[in-house]
């Protein structure tokens, strides 16, 4: 639910592998620019869906683009990646990305239907603070990218019906560890976030969400073909509700 296939080189290939394959795969965005080539190379394709997004890591030099994204907003049914980041290096530009995506939430309220992968890093409050605000009791729905709050945190977005993607970089830690686990297995979703997640000295494909299944699998001691479906009937839910 969550990989940048637009930084791949080989962007039409992995396409073509995931459809052959029947990897479903939802290819996010960084900057609402690239909106119109990730639109039209997924067109027609069964596993493969596009996200218009703006990424909040670039706000201090792209919160202008937050036009353009509202241009596309009524003909993407995904949005993504969204979302706030309070680490160090990104605090500076925290008012601009609050109002862009003030912004992009009460567009996706009003417009309806949207279903949004949303980044939090080091601002999980925040974000849930405006997820309740904008767009609980919507008929948008929201996943929450690498989710790496508070285990309050956790239990205040799945009750605000938040749904959330993990990745094999969550069980690389303690803290990670513990927080898939809590998460309730009809809100689960897996993610590989490539290139930014990397197995060896690969970037992360959309295959590889095959060892986050097997990840899941033994930690909640379970046969992978019944988490593999159980994760199948959570993204049913999740687009069909
Ligand atoms: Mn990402």
């Amino acid at each position: 639910m969550h990989i940048h296939l637009d930084l791949f080189d080989n962007f039409e290939e992995i396409i073509e592998r995931c459809e052959r394959d029947r990897i479903r795969t939802l290819a996010v965005t960084t900057t609402p620019r690239a909106w119109p080539r990730n639109r039209d190379l997924t067109e027609g394709k069964r596993y493969v869906r596009p996200a218009l997004g703006l990424h909040p890591e670039l706000m201090a030099e792209r919160a202008h683009e937050i036009t353009l994204l509202e241009r596309y907003l009524p003909e993407a049914r995904y949005v993504g990646e969204v979302g706030l980041d309070g680490r160090r290096n990104n605090r500076a530009s925290l008012p601009d990305q609050r109002r862009v995506l003030e912004k992009i939430f009460a567009g996706c309220a009003e417009l309806g239907n949207k279903i949004l992968s949303v980044h939090s890093a080091g601002a999980a409050t925040e974000v849930l603070d405006l997820v309740e605000q904008h767009l609980a009791g919507s008929s948008c729905r929201v996943i929450l990218h690498w989710f790496s709050g508070r285990l309050t945190e956790l239990e205040r977005a799945v009750a605000l019906g938040c749904y959330l993607s993990v990745n094999i970089q969550m069980f690389r830690s303690g803290g990670g560890s513990r927080l898939v686990e809590a998460i309730p297995a009809d809100r689960l979703l897996t993610e590989t976030d490539g290139p930014f997640i990397r197995m060896g000295s690969e970037p992360s494909h959309p295959w590889d969400t095959e060892k986050v299944v097997n990840e899941l699998a033994s930690q909640r001691h379970v046969e992978r073909e019944e988490l593999q479906a159980a994760l199948l009937r959570n993204l049913k839910v999740l687009v069909t509700d």
